[in-house]
């Protein structure tokens, strides 16, 4: 029988990366609306306390923690942190990314193409290995992964992002059919375009490709970040229980045509 509790997450423990803004923000005011506690970790001290105040105006249950993805001794910490606070992880958002642009992908600097692959591919391996035993030993688990539509189309100004979000979507795959027999679920989510700081440029700098995209949008509007909160408290949720391996759009209809 499916009770109301079945679509809450209390008792439950969830690190959002990159949780102090954008997409990652929003996905951590749904958790923590779904009664969840929300461990965001982003690299900026300051951003980190100022989000912190904002949700906890509303949520108590909410940490910071300083982190960076691509630092081995960064996601042992967070790890070390989430234990020593709250004795599990049940859910594990993969949020922290970001994009490197240039005009064709043979004129973006070796530095670019690895921070991203660094940032958006590699440190997703990195941090799920480090936590995943621990879900092992609970015998449940969420990943969620972000992806992106350039996981399903490529950009010729954005190459090393379109790589590490088409990886993302594998690397979700992969980890969803090993870790089945565990009742570990790892999901993807693909956003469309997001009106975030990462995105922000867009507007400013090429306000006729703005709004050449939201005229793309069937919905006919940017997303906003609380548009991702619901698909995460639902992959974080036991409703979710039989999906795994799913990539699933959240793009106003950006991708189906
Ligand atoms: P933002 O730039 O607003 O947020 C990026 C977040 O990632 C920040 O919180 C940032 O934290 C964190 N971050 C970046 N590098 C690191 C690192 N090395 N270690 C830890 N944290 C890091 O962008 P979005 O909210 O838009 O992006 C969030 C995710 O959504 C990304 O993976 C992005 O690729 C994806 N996405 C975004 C779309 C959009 O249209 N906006 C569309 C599709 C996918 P800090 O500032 O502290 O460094």
């Amino acid at each position: 029988m499916i009770t109301a509790s079945d679509t809450l997450l209390q008792n439950k423990v969830a690190i959002v990366t990159g949780g102090n803004g954008g997409i990652g923000f929003g996905i951590a005011e749904g958790l923590l609306a779904a009664s969840c506690a929300v461990i965001i970790a982003g690299r900026d001290r300051k951003k980190n306390e100022s989000t912190l105040e904002k949700l906890r105006k509303t949520h108590t249950e909410c940490k910071g923690f300083v982190f960076d993805a691509n630092s081995e001794s960064s996601r042992e910490n967070l790890i070390d942190f989430a234990l020593k606070t709250y004795g599990r992880v049940d859910i594990l958002v993969n949020n922290a990314g970001i994009t490197r642009r240039s005009l064709e992908p043979d004129l973006l600097s070796d530095l670019d193409w690895r921070q991203v692959i660094d940032t958006n591919l590699n440190s997703i391996h990195y941090l799920t290995s480090a936590l995943v035993p621990n879900m092992k030993k609970a015998g449940s688990g969420k990943i969620i992964n972000i992806g992106s539509m350039m996981s399903i189309f490529g950009s010729g100004y954005a190459a090393s992002y379109s790589a590490s979000k088409g990886g993302v979507v594998q690397y979700t795959k992969s980890c969803a059919v090993a870790w089945a027999k565990y009742n570990i679920q790892v999901n993807a989510i693909l956003p469309g375009w997001i009106d975030t700081q990462m995105t922000d440029g867009l507007k400013t700098s090429a306000p006729v490709r703005y709004q050449e995209i939201t005229g793309r949008i069937p919905a006919n509007r940017w997303g906003r970040p609380e548009d991702m909160a619901g698909i995460a408290v639902f992959l974080s949720s036991q409703m979710s229980d039989y999906i795994t391996g799913a990539a699933i759009p959240v793009d106003g209809g950006y991708s189906v045509y």
